[in-house]
């Protein structure tokens, strides 16, 4: 692969401003690779660090965000036997500081010297440069083999799947004939369902406000859809497990009110994963979550190997994320991808941007 000196890259370049811009194509590292970034998906999180930065983020006219991507191997940097060139390849963002003392136990994305690059840390997208471009560097560590089934624009959401495979570890992961409440209907909340049946849960019921993304939670597995509009889902699921509650209620939406509404669905000694990320402060009845010895846990990011987990439950079709990517643009459309993404156009989920191709 011959690989230009310069590259096409978005730049933020003042709040809420991506400038497709041309820049030097980075180069590999020890231990490193370059990565021909073929889909690199528009996040939530991207939204909001385009609003107001995030700790540890480059300056303005020097950050390229984009942390979901996937591509192909460009080049390898020096001691790299691991990948070849031409690999296709998902990318998690995280690579902690490997020194701390969270990172020596795995849990890098928890990593104390987080945003010191200087002790080695990088997190692709937030903290370093990430995959709205033509090429990115990433650490082999946050690199992943993808069989040809798993195809570019899905493969961006890898971070997805790992996300919500590492919740389901912290919360114990055995959910066989679990009666499992999955609130929000967005990507987190859609991958959730399907990682539930996955674990052999009993009922899945997902709750919503739109119908056409609940009707896409019932095509992936839901079993049973409470739109909010049209009914009370505490009362419902209550009912529904004979006044008893949820095993684990999982809550995606970020709402204000759902994290409440996530305690009181809950059975006593019950779990709930937070997944979503309430723009301000929230709240919630301790009494109720102590009284009755329910636990909250939360995780941020993809941690541990649930990455690679995640390539493997992919593999194996017991979850299609295929569905989720309902609109791709060019590199140049990416402000209008990002207003698809945001204002929900179109039905939108999931929208990738495709740097290296002019559709
Ligand atoms: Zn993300
Ligand atoms: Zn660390």
């Amino acid at each position: 692969m011959t690989i230009p000196p310069k590259m096409k890259a978005a730049v933020l370049t003042e709040p809420n401003r991506l400038e497709v811009r041309e820049v030097k194509t980075p180069r590999p590292g020890h231990a490193e690779v370059l990565i021909k970034v073929e889909a690199c998906a528009v996040c939530s999180s991207d939204v909001s660090l385009m609003a107001k930065p995030w700790f540890g983020q480059p300056p303005y006219g020097k950050h390229i965000p984009g942390h979901e991507y996937s591509g192909r191997v460009a080049a390898l940097g020096p001691t790299v036997d691991e990948f070849k060139v031409g690999d296709r390849v998902a990318v998690e963002a995280h690579l902690g500081c490997l020194r701390c003392i969270n990172c020596r136990r795995g849990d890098y994305t928890a990593c104390l010297n987080f945003g010191n690059t200087k002790k080695g840390h990088r997190a692709n997208g937030f903290t370093t440069n990430g995959g709205f471009a033509q090429y990115v560097v990433n650490h082999i560590n946050t690199v992943h083999a993808i069989p040809d089934s798993i195809d570019f624009d899905e493969a961006s959401l890898i971070t997805n799947l790992g996300c919500v495979l590492y919740g389901f570890e912290t919360v114990g992961g055995y959910l066989v004939g679990d009666q499992v409440v999955v609130i929000g209907p967005g990507p987190l909340g859609l991958i959730s369902v399907q990682v539930a049946k996955a674990l052999g849960a009993g009922k899945v019921y997902l709750v919503g406000t739109r119908k056409a993304r609940l009707s896409v939670g019932g095509k992936v597995g839901a079993d049973r859809l409470l739109n909010v509009n049209e009914e009370d889902p505490v009362k419902l699921v209550l009912k529904e497990t004979r006044g008893r509650g949820a095993d684990l209620v999982v809550e995606t939406s970020g709402g204000l009110e759902t994290p409440q509404m996530a305690i009181e669905m809950t059975k006593p000694i019950g779990k709930i994963l937070m997944l979503g990320l309430p723009s301000e402060p929230v709240r919630v009845d301790f009494e109720n979550v102590i009284q009755k010895s329910k636990s909250i846990y939360t995780v941020r990011g993809e941690g541990r190997a649930n990455c690679a987990r995640a390539v493997s439950l992919w593999a194996s079709g017991r979850v299609n994320l295929k569905p989720l990517v309902t609109h791709s643009f060019p590199l140049k459309n990416i402000s209008e991808a990002f207003r698809t993404f945001v204002e929900r156009k179109g039905g939108a989920i999931k929208v990738v941007v495709h740097p290296n191709r002019n559709h």
